[in-house]
């Protein structure tokens, strides 16, 4: 009986219920194993009973009687049980999944959460770097367009956002106006153009409002990962540079290497690029 349960609880693989057709399948091996388990259980026993004379039907008899109900009872029994208990395991398995996948996505604009973040953060190995993007002075766009619009706005941002990431390991919305993501590939130097094409991105399409007071723009720290550095020192040095780049002035792309602020130097106003940090020699 316990191998019989063993065997039956390895073939319940909930991934493959997902297949068109598999609950029948799976139902109709469940029914048909189930016969040969019975039939070979019961032919076993009856040299035994047979042996003790308590057969209450000649031999020929007993051996019709098996083979007719071991695929009655145990076939189309067992049978119908697991084709009602492969489609409730097919049910559990949709809803995991589903749960599974709104567990880790941002309900606001669809991009992972920072649950999913953190996951794929202790997962990061090798040359990558972080980018955390905050944007700018939006307390303000709350307060004089209300809730919505700069719910509207968020929403903006994260399409901008997955739109030049979408190659990257992970874009995510940390919560509020505050978004991350992983990036790997290509050189340091690389990576802070990409960032800064976003900010630039962004501003450009940040006229939505009517008004000159609120431009929508995005400061930007990036930390990177090195072997050896812990999860959380690369986190706090990309924070550390998110806060330089509100204190710089905001709009703006800082690289921990620039760390502290004094160390930056004045950019000409008329050059589009804003990054601080892309080879440039201390001191
Ligand atoms: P800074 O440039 O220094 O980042 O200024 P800020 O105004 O963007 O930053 P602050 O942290 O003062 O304000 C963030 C505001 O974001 C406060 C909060 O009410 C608002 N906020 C947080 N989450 C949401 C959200 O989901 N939707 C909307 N519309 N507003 C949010
Ligand atoms: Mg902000
Ligand atoms: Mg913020």
């Amino acid at each position: 009986m316990i191998l019989v349960c063993n065997w039956l609880w390895q073939r319940i693989d909930p991934g493959s219920f997902q297949a068109p057709g598999a609950v029948s399948r799976f139902a109709l091996a469940v029914g048909f194993r189930s016969v040969i388990v019975t039939s070979l259980a019961a032919f076993a026993s009856l040299p035994l009973l047979y042996g003790l004379h308590i057969l209450a039907l000649p031999l020929a008899q007993m051996a019709k009687l098996i083979v007719a109900f071991s695929w009655l009872f145990a076939g189309i029994l067992s049978g119908a049980l697991a084709y009602v208990a492969g489609h409730v395991i097919r049910d559990l398995d949709c809803s995991r999944a589903e749960f599974q996948r709104l567990s880790q996505t941002d309900s606001l604009t669809g991009l992972a959460n920072r649950r999913a973040f953190n996951d794929a953060l202790v997962t990061v190995d090798g040359d990558a770097s972080l980018a955390i993007i905050d944007i700018d002075r939006f307390k303000r766009i709350n307060d004089r367009f209300g809730h919505q619009a700069g719910d509207e706005v968020i929403r903006a941002i994260a399409v901008v956002l997955a739109r030049v990431f979408g190659d990257m390991p992970l874009v995510a919305r940390l919560g509020g106006e505050e978004f991350g993501v992983i990036l790997n590939g290509g050189e340091v130097d690389q990576r802070l153009a990409m960032l800064d094409q976003a900010r630039q991105a962004v501003a450009a399409g940040a006229s939505v409002f009517d008004d000159k007071d609120l431009a929508v723009t995005v400061s930007i720290g990036v930390a990177d990962f090195i072997p050896g550095r812990r999860v959380e020192g690369v986190y706090a040095a990309a924070d550390r540079a998110l806060y330089l780049a509100k204190d710089c002035g905001r709009d703006r792309v800082i690289h921990e290497r620039n760390l502290p602020c004094v160390e930056i130097p004045v950019l000409d106003a008329s050059e589009p690029s804003r990054i601080y940090g892309v080879s440039m020699s201390r001191g």
